[in-house]
């Protein structure tokens, strides 16, 4: 029988009632003939209330504590998931992470999932079972401690099954009903799609588009699992949501797919470092021993054999930044005279496969937001995707700006 992976996040399971409309769901499918693996995610605000406890228990916590009560929230959604199918007559049984076992690393907090064995699970549907419903975003380490895959994680969960049970589809249900073109919240002309690229919605996951964890549209990129992002508050039909797939199964796209942005930004410049071999290495050493996530450098011209090295990272990562930076001052690593972070800033990009065959897109990017009087500090690029940062105040007029001028709101 065709397996289907159903994904329910923490909205589709905040409350009882949501659990039965989920349920249903799941009924409707096994009535159409699948096997069903059903991933669950914590009812929304769980998982950041156990965050809050750990906490508070324990600043300096134990990560191996930390996963053993982060994950718990999954295990009670899975449960009443199962409960709520029996009562439905539906043959049903929760599974949590150890028990499959979803097989992890040890690196509790942001584990990587190793290996599911399809063993257990597919024995229990041989003798007539019609969905196991497992526990999201948790497994098991080699050292038989419970981990946790960062937080989403239960999306990398729903992939990371449907590859090792060869679903036909992975279906993610959550509060919005697809991948937009923006986020509609800053563009109201923001278009849902209908399709979208793997490696177009790996862009858009990794600047910030929370739907989906980055971590699941890799595996899904690497496995080929098609994967559907839908809402569960609305009527199902067999083409809501969007479907993230391979480029060759998109026959008409636009050059640019989406406008991502992300306004937690901060821009530091490291003024007057040497300018010879081994100096980046050092810096950039330091930074990421720092657990600092760099994300954009500029080096600027250099003068007497004195240069600027500009970056940026995450806003709420500046303070550990200026801490590696003095360390490295006072322990002789580096030299600088002066360290400056603007945290003001924000990051807007445009992402799409068609830019690997047309030009002129980042000319026509920096024209728009020239157009309105935005000044571009720094500017990165990849084969299918330009960021720049800009002022933070300027970031939803660059939104609109871009989104009007690469014409997102109309289908190719
Ligand atoms: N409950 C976890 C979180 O909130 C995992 C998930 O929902 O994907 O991060
Ligand atoms: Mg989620």
């Amino acid at each position: 029988m065709p397996v289907l992976v159903m994904k329910f996040g923490g909205t589709s399971v905040a409350t009882l009632d949501r659990i039965r409309r989920a349920a249903k769901r799941v009924g409707v499918e096994v009535a159409k003939g699948y096997e069903v693996i059903v991933i669950v995610s914590a009812m929304s605000g769980k998982t950041n209330e156990l965050v809050g406890w750990v906490n508070e228990t324990s600043p300096m916590y134990d990560a191996r504590e930390y996963d053993a009560i982060v994950s718990s929230g999954e295990n009670v959604t899975a449960g009443l998931m199962a409960l709520t199918l029996q009562e439905m007559d539906v043959p049903a049984r929760s599974w949590q992470g150890w028990q499959v076992p979803v097989k992890t690393t040890s690196a509790h907090s942001a584990a990587r999932i190793e290996e599911i064995p399809t063993d257990n699970i597919n024995a229990k549907f041989a003798q007539g079972m019609k969905v196991a419903i497992v526990a999201g975003f948790q497994g098991v380490s080699p050292e038989g401690r419970i981990t946790t895959l960062g937080r989403g994680g239960s999306d990398t969960t729903a992939v990371a099954f449907a590859a090792a049970f060869e679903a036909e589809r992975c279906d993610i249900y959550t509060d919005v009903d697809g991948v937009y073109t923006t986020d509609p919240r800053v563009e109201a002309k923001a278009r849902k799609l209908d399709k979208i690229s793997f490696e177009e919605m790996l862009e858009l996951a990794s600047l910030g588009a929370k739907v989906l964890q980055t971590r699941s549209v890799e595996l899904a990129m690497r496995y080929k699992v098609k994967l559907r992002v839908l809402s569960s508050f609305e009527e199902q039909t067999d083409d809501a949501g969007t479907l993230v797939c391979d480029e060759e199964e998109i026959m008409e796209s636009n050059v640019v797919a989406g406008v991502a942005f992300s306004r937690e930004e901060a821009k530091m410049t490291l003024v007057s470092v040497a300018d010879r071999p081994g100096i980046a290495a050092l810096i950039f050493t330091a930074l990421s021993d720092a657990g600092v996530n760099v994300d954009m450098i500029v080096q600027n011209i250099s003068e007497e054999g004195r240069t600027d090295m500009t970056w940026s990272c995450p806003v709420d990562q500046v303070a550990r930044a200026k801490q590696a930076m003095d360390d490295a001052k006072s322990s002789e690593v580096i030299n600088y005279s002066d360290l400056l972070a603007d945290t003001d800033v924000a990051k807007v990009s445009v992402v799409g496969i068609g830019m690997r065959s047309h030009t002129g897109v980042a000319a026509k990017m920096f024209q728009v937001l020239s157009n309105e009087g935005i000044n571009i500090q720094v500017i990165t690029t990849s084969e299918i995707k330009i960021s720049v940062l800009i002022n933070r105040k300027y970031m939803e007029l660059a939104v609109q700006a871009l989104h009007d001028a690469f014409e997102l709101d109309k289908a190719a």
